[in-house]
C-alpha cells in the first residue's frame, strides 16, 4: 500500500508559522504516515514534535536543512539531513554559529532596507522569530509595516540576488553542510534540485558526500521529476521527497506528504531509522 510521506517542512522554530506540535495534527488531517521536521539551521522543534506524535499516534523524525554559501551558485544549495544523532560533538555548536551568522546578516539586510528610507528596525524580525531568523522574518516584518503584502512581493521586490535589500548568504559550504550531517550520523540529501539549478555540479555534490536527491517535490513537474529520479539511480542516490511546507501565510502551504509505492519507501524509511 502506498504510504504518505513528509521529509520536508519548517515550523516556527525556523520560518515556518505552524508549531511542531500544529504541524502534527495538520499531518494527520492530510493522511501523513510519516512526517519529518526539517528546521533550517535548528532541531529545537524536537521535543514539542515527539510528545504531539505520541499523542497522536503519528510517525515523526526529526531532520534538518542546511542553506549554504560561497562560490558560484552554492548559495542555492540546501541540504537536508536524515537520521542524524542530535547529541553527537559539536553538532548543535555548529547550529548555534550557523545562527548566529544568520543574526548578523539579517542586520545587514535591515541596515540595507533603512538605506532605501524604509522605518524597519532588527526588532521588528526579531520579534516575529522563534529561533532561526531567515529573510522570511524580514518579509513578515516588512508586511506587518504595509510595505509589501506577502512574503513572496518581499522576495521579490527586495530580498533576492541583485535586488536592493539582498544581502549574501553567510551559510556554510556544501561540502561543510554534507560533512556535518554524515559526522553526525546523518544522510545527506540535496533539496529542491531544481531551485539549485542547472549550475550546480551535482557530480560535484556527490564527490563531497552527498547520498540523496529530493527527487519528489511540490515544485517539481513530472518531467523533472523523471530526471531526477533517473540521475539519481544512475548514481546509486536515496530518493527522497517533500513538500518544504512553511505553514499558513508564508505561500507555502500545500498538502503535506507526498504518496510513496512500497518500493520507492522502503529504502528511504530503512535510512531514517
Ligand atoms: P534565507 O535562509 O534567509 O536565505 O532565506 C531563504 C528561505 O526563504 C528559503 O529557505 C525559503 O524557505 C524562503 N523563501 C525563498 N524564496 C521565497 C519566496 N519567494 N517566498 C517565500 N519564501 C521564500
Ligand atoms: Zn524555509
Ligand atoms: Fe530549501
Ligand atoms: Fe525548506
Amino acid at each position: 500500500m502506498p504510504r504518505r510521506v513528509e521529509l520536508h517542512c519548517h515550523s516556527i522554530f525556523s520560518d515556518g508559522t505552524l508549531t511542531p506540535a500544529e504541524l502534527v495534527s495538520r499531518a494527520v488531517k492530510n493522511g501523513v504516515d510519516l512526517l519529518t521536521l526539517t528546521d533550517h539551521d535548528s532541531i529545537s522543534g524536537g521535543p514539542d514534535l515527539f510528545s504531539a506524535a505520541q499523542a497522536a499516534g503519528l510517525d515523526v523524525r526529526l531532520g534538518i536543512e542546511i542553506n549554504c554559501a560561497g562560490e558560484g551558485a552554492a548559495d542555492r544549495v540546501h541540504v537536508l539531513g536524515y537520521g542524524i544523532n542530535p547529541a553527537s560533538a559539536g553538532f548543535a555548536e555548529r547550529l548555534t554559529e550557523f545562527r548566529e551568522r544568520r543574526t548578523v546578516r539579517s542586520k545587514r539586510i535591515v541596515e540595507s532596507l533603512r538605506a532605501l528610507g524604509i522605518a524597519i528596525e532588527f526588532d521588528h524580525v526579531r520579534s516575529g522569530a522563534h529561533e532561526t531568523l531567515g529573510r522570511p522574518h524580514v518579509a513578515d516584518a516588512l508586511r506587518r509595516l504595509g510595505v509589501v503584502k506577502s512574503r513572496k512581493e518581499a522576495f521579490e521586490r527586495f530580498l533576492i540576488k541583485g535586488k536592493p535589500g539582498y544581502v549574501e548568504s553567510m551559510g556554510p559550504s556544501p561540502a561543510e553542510a554534507i560533512a556535518l550531517i554524515r559526522d553526525a550520523g546523518g544522510t545527506a540529501c540535496l533539496a529542491h534540485p531544481q531551485t539549485a539549478g542547472k549550475e550546480i555540479e551535482l557530480d560535484a555534490l556527490l564527490s563531497s558526500g552527498l547520498q540523496g536527491l529530493e527527487v519528489y517535490y511540490s515544485g517539481h513537474s513530472a518531467s523533472q521529476v523523471r530526471a531526477y529520479g533517473d540521475y539519481a539511480a544512475s548514481r546509486g542516490l536515496l530518493v527522497v521527497g517533500g513538500s518544504d511546507f512553511h505553514g499558513p501565510g508564508t505561500g507555502r502551504e500545500e498538502r503535506l506528504g507526498i504518496e510513496y509505492s512500497d518500493e520507492a519507501a522502503g529504502p528511504v524509511l530503512e535510512r531514517l531509522q
